[in-house]
């Protein structure tokens, strides 16, 4: 039995993508900071990245793991990662280096085959909790094996996995004859919440499929496991919270949002990948702009356009008049020229800049200067749209984004929705630049629009709230923290 005075221990194993690994970082340093000790459990490619985001040079590898006089930091822990034996190249450890997303079952697979090693050092280590992604339908089975209890950490909001019970639950895409009739989501509080068939993923309309099959076990799973943390706050979304929690018999915390934890220039400039502009430089071209003119684009970790569709973003940006950071991924300057038009950066100089890579998203949602952030409503970059009290454009393409984007448009009313209207991993609709322009403008200067950015500005101000000494997600997290404590004894 643990002594009354020994420290909790925490292991934390995130799902093995930028999306799914910097919140979790983030939910490191908060207990860090309530005095448990946390052990991060990855793979020697995505061990610089969680480094970086703890911004910690001493984080403790396996090697020197012995070394446990310092307890404020953030310890590592890592497991070889079978890229070989799952037929991925050699180190791509993390969903976003993959060279292309048809790699994504091979991705899946070398994730199944963790479990072995994670449970050897669960058995060595014996910490008090496991907290995993929901990807790792496994890790509540493995971690019962030596009596440690499971937390699933949720990507998504408390609206979204309600609102993805009641579509896996009822079925309402059954009761409409097309693609494109709306259904309503069954039984979710709040207001009515309509969606189409094509705006859900083909595996889930399709139990047999073996993705489908893997959201069940994911369900599962988290009804097995010692509960679930999401990333949000009580103020935002209390109903369906409690809707989660109540009606869907639920254990869960809000504790978000965990992005919040990063609060000098540095920590929030260095979480994830290097960024690829320096932050001063970032800082400075923002200083320089009036509060709330700029609007910032950027589409996630993994978020990829097709050619066309970046020639008509630049030109919707351009013709929108508004200043903007524009984030774009992957891309050379010989490919460049096929689709960035001719002048463009000349013409946009000192009005536009483009980071080609990485961000600094945090820091730069953060600014004052930023009015406004066109989204691909992934949940954190949507929490820290949120956080930073921005207007969003939503633009989503995959995973729970079509469900945040309701959830922006719709229950928050703080964005307005670019039309995009199918799900897919690969490709989505194409977007013209009128429509582009068009809601940019909506949300940065047409009537309305201050209206919704004073809405944001107010939730922006309630996380904040929340996270403080005595908010409703710092006493979540004591909560949770105290039925951890009480459960070992
Ligand atoms: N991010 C960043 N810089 C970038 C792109 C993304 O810091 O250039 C961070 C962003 O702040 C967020 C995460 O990466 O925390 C992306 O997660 P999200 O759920 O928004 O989208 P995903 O990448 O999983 O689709």
């Amino acid at each position: 039995m643990a002594s009354e005075n020994q420290k909790l221990h925490v292991f934390l194993f995130p799902f093995l993508a930028q999306g799914h690994m910097l919140p979790m970082v983030d939910l490191a340093r908060l207990f860090t900071t309530r005095g448990v000790q946390t052990t991060i459990v990855t793979t020697p490619m995505n061990l610089p990245i969680i480094s970086r985001t703890i911004g910690q040079p001493k984080t403790i590898s396996h090697d020197d793991d012995q070394d446990s006089s310092d307890n404020n930091i953030i310890k590592t822990l890592t497991i070889k990662f079978p890229s070989l034996e799952s037929g991925l190249p050699e180190g791509c450890e993390n969903a976003d280096s993959l060279p292309s997303r048809s790699l994504l079952p091979n991705f899946f697979k070398a994730v199944q085959m963790l479990q072995e090693p994670l449970e050897q050092l669960l058995l060595q280590h014996q910490p008090d909790c496991l907290i995993v992604n929901m990807f790792f339908t496994w890790a509540t089975d493995s971690a019962a094996k030596f009596g440690i209890p499971t937390i699933v950490f949720q990507g998504c909001n408390s609206f979204a996995l309600c609102a993805q019970e009641y579509v896996g639950l009822h079925k309402p895409y059954k009761n409409v004859s097309s693609d494109s009739e709306p259904f309503v989501i069954p039984n979710l509080p709040g207001p009515e919440i309509k969606m189409t068939r094509t705006e859900i993923p083909e595996f889930i309309m399709n139990d047999d499929d073996k993705y489908g099959k893997m959201r069940k076990a994911m369900s599962e799973a988290e009804l097995k496991s010692f509960g679930v943390i999401v990333n949000s706050f009580y103020e935002m979304e209390g109903v369906y919270a409690d809707h989660y929690k109540k009606v869907l018999g639920r254990k869960a915390w809000s504790i978000g949002p965990v992005s919040l934890s990063n609060r000098d220039v540095k920590e929030k400039a260095n979480r994830g990948r290097e960024a690829s502009i320096d932050e001063q430089d970032c800082l400075k071209w923002l200083d320089s702009k009036t509060p709330n003119s700029v609007i910032y684009v950027c589409f996630g970790s993994m978020g990829k356009f097709s050619k066309s569709q970046l020639k008509e973003l630049a030109m919707g940006l351009e013709a929108s008049g508004q200043n903007f950071i524009w984030v774009v991924r992957g891309s050379n300057p010989e490919e460049e020229k096929e689709w960035l038009p001719e002048g463009f950066e000349e013409r946009m100089e000192g009005k536009g800049l483009i980071i080609r890579g990485w961000a600094p998203q945090v820091l730069i949602l953060d600014h004052e200067a930023v009015g406004g952030f066109v989204t691909h409503c992934g949940w954190n970059s949507t929490l820290e749209g949120i956080s930073g009290g921005v207007a969003m454009v939503t633009w989503p393409s995959s995973a729970d984004q079509f469900y945040n984007e309701k959830f922006v448009t719709e229950v928050l009313r703080t964005g307005v929705g670019v039309g995009v209207k199918k799900w897919g991993m690969t490709e989505g609709d194409d977007v013209r630049k009128e429509t582009i322009e068009k809601a940019i403008r909506r949300i940065m200067e047409e009537d309305g629009a201050e209206e919704m950015r004073n809405r944001a500005k107010r939730f922006g101000e309630m996380a904040k709230e929340a996270v403080k000494e005595g908010g409703s997600s710092y006493l979540d997290l004591n909560a949770l923290i105290q039925e951890l404590r009480s459960n070992r004894h």
